[in-house]
Parts: structure tokens; C-alpha cells; sequence
């Protein structure tokens, strides 16, 4: 196989204890969109819902759907629009939803969004509830990267939401889970933090959280470049001397993205380089000798943080996470509990 992604129910477990711990009392609520953001939406929903987290959020009603058909007994949330044939799916299949407020849909839960400063979803005034309305919540745009906004945000919610303090109410991400205690209400929805990966784009285990994604793969074949020579399209990484390179069989359709040249992986257990522009199935990296092919390379997990080559794409985990592609076709999925 071209490679292999491990998936560690454990350390997603240890990860909502965790949270658990720092909400001091307050409902931990998974979110698992994005097929868990590409860790597996079931397997992660299943795991969290054992450890404690009490319900399931997700982006659609068909990524709803999918988990009502595997967990018949779950609280489940879609908190993004649905259509007026979804919402009588919702109806159908039990399933709560956020709706801007302005449009309250009959005979299915309901949570009112207020928009307290994302600007995205949700109204901007809460209106007359009806009986659907189980909840109502909010949206930080800078829990993880400007407190006094998010702050900001919080007080205009209390406030706005004030009339339907009986109500479930819920504001908190991961970063406010971990960051803003103010912002936890009745419950924290937690994506990222579940996975391991850090909100801020920091190292994780600051917060007490393990990676529950790694991504292994091998050497396919070690080549000597001679000076002058190059690997790959474009020929951007061309040999100052003799210089060993190892080809992994995993490139951009992997989700390796083409902009993660410069990054490091580990081969053999020693932090190498990506060189040359990484092509659709294979990636280069830079060896000091030669190796045999099935030498193992690490491309995220022990000692290769996803954080790492977020910044090095210049982006966030979220992203990476998501793109990896699990499909069958590409890797192989192992899933684990330590
Ligand atoms: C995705 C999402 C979350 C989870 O955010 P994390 O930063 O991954 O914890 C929470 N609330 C809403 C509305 C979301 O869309």
C-alpha cells in the first residue's frame, strides 16, 4: 500500500477528558464534520460519545444522516442551512438544526443563530421563538487569535440571548473551551481539539491533547542525483553535489499539498527534507545515503506535528486534516485505541 493512516480512538478519548476537565462542568458537544475532519466521522463520533461528549455536530443533513444511520441513539445538530427537503429529512430522522433566526421551520429542534461578529450565518436580533426552539448559540470569529473580541462577542450574546436563558445556550469552539471560560454556557462544540491539533497552531500537548491522525509511508526507491541533476516538475530542486534522494509514493492527490515543499518528515526516524515540487503521486526527500525501499517514513504523527506543516503551507490543520484523502484507492485506514 502507498500508505497508511492510523486513527487512535484512545487518544481521541483522552482528548475529551480532557476538555471535559477544562469546561468544569459544562457539555462537550463533538463536532465531526467534514468526515471528522478527515479522521473518520463515525469511529470519532462513537469514541467521543463514550467518553462523555453529548452530542454530535455536523455541517449537512447528509453528513447528518449518515451518523444517525450508524448511532440511532445520538443528539445530533446540523449547523449549517439545510433545504426544505432536508429539513423534513431533519424531521424524519430526528435531527436538531440551526437556522437563522428569521425562519423558524415546524415540527423539527431547532437552535436560533445570532450573529454576535462572525458576519456569516445567523441574525443579527433574536426573534419571537416558538415552541421548535430547544436553543440558541453564537459564533466566534478570534477565540484563537484576539481574546478581546471574542470577549466582545460573548457579552452581545449574553445579552442578545438573555430572553432564552433557559434555553440550551452554547458559544464556545475549542479555542474557547480552552481559552475563554466565559464563553461556555450551557455547552462547548469541539472540532479540532478532539483531533489532537491545536486551535492556536501551537503545539498541542501545551493544552494536554495527543494527535489521534498519523500518516506513515516508505521509501519507493533511493536515487543518486549527480551535481547538476534535478528531481521533479520544474526542475526546482536541482544537486549542489552528489546528493542521495528518497521518491514517497504519496503526493498532492494524497492531500500531500503541492505547497508543503520544505517541510520535514522523518525517515528512518531522522528528520528529513521535502525537496523539488511534490507531484500528484510521489514526493522527494532528501536522504545522506542511500536507503532500501520500504525504509519507513513518517509523514505526520511521532515527532512530525501537522502544526509544522500547516505553517510551512501556510495554513491551518483544519485544512490539512480535511484534505487527506482516506479513500481506500490512496491508503490504507487503520484504527487503533491505545
Ligand atoms: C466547525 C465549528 C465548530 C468547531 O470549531 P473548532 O475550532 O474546530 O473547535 C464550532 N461551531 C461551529 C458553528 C462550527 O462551524
Amino acid at each position: 500500500m502507498r500508505s497508511e493512516i492510523t486513527i487512535d480512538l484512545g487518544a481521541l478519548r483522552r482528548n475529551v477528558r480532557t476538555l471535559l476537565r477544562a469546561l468544569e462542568g459544562t457539555e462537550l458537544w463533538a463536532v465531526v464534520k467534514a468526515n471528522g475532519y478527515g479522521h473518520g466521522a463515525v469511529d470519532c463520533a462513537d469514541a467521543a460519545l463514550a467518553a462523555g461528549a453529548t452530542t454530535l455536530c455536523v455541517a449537512t443533513v447528509p453528513e447528518a444522516l449518515d451518523l444517525r444511520a450508524a448511532i440511532p441513539a445520538a443528539r445530533i445538530l446540523v449547523m449549517g442551512p439545510a433545504s426544505n427537503r432536508e429539513v423534513a429529512q431533519a424531521r424524519d430522522a430526528d435531527l436538531a438544526l440551526v437556522v437563522p433566526a428569521n425562519e423558524i421551520p415546524e415540527g423539527v429542534a431547532v437552535h436560533l443563530k445570532i450573529d454576535t461578529g462572525m458576519g456569516r450565518w445567523g441574525a443579527s436580533e433574536l426573534p419571537s421563538p416558538t415552541r421548535e426552539v430547544v436553543g440558541v448559540m453564537t459564533h466566534l470569529a478570534t477565540a484563537d487569535t484576539d481574546l478581546e473580541f471574542a470577549r466582545a462577542q460573548v457579552e452581545r450574546f449574553r445579552e442578545a440571548s438573555a430572553p432564552l436563558a433557559h434555553l440550551t445556550r452554547h458559544a464556545a469552539n475549542s479555542a474557547a473551551a480552552l481559552r475563554l471560560p466565559e464563553a461556555r454556557f450551557d455547552a462547548a462544540r469541539c472540532g479540532i481539539a478532539l483531533y489532537g491539533l491545536s486551535p492556536f497552531g501551537t503545539d498541542a500537548a501545551e493544552d494536554g491533547l495527543e494527535p489521534v491522525l498519523s500518516w506513515t509511508s516508505e521509501i519507493a526507491q533511493s536515487k543518486l542525483l549527480r551535481t547538476g541533476e534535478s528531481t521533479g516538475y520544474g526542475r526546482r530542486f536541482v544537486a549542489e553535489r552528489d546528493t542521495w534522494i528518497g521518491i514517497v509514493p504519496v503526493g498532492y492527490a494524497d492531500g500531500f499539498r503541492r505547497d508543503l515543499t520544505g517541510t520535514e518528515v522523518r525517515v528512518a526516524g531522522e528528520r528529513r527534507h521535502v525537496v523539488g515540487t511534490i507531484s500528484m503521486d510521489a514526493t522527494a526527500v532528501e536522504l545522506d545515503r542511500e536507503l532500501p525501499s520500504g525504509t519507513p517514513v513518517t509523514i505526520v504523527g511521532r515527532g512530525v506535528p501537522l502544526e509544522e506543516h500547516a505553517a510551512v503551507a501556510g495554513t491551518i490543520t483544519y485544512e490539512l486534516a480535511c484534505g487527506i484523502n482516506t479513500s481506500p484507492e490512496r491508503a490504507r485506514r487503520v484504527v487503533v485505541d491505545s
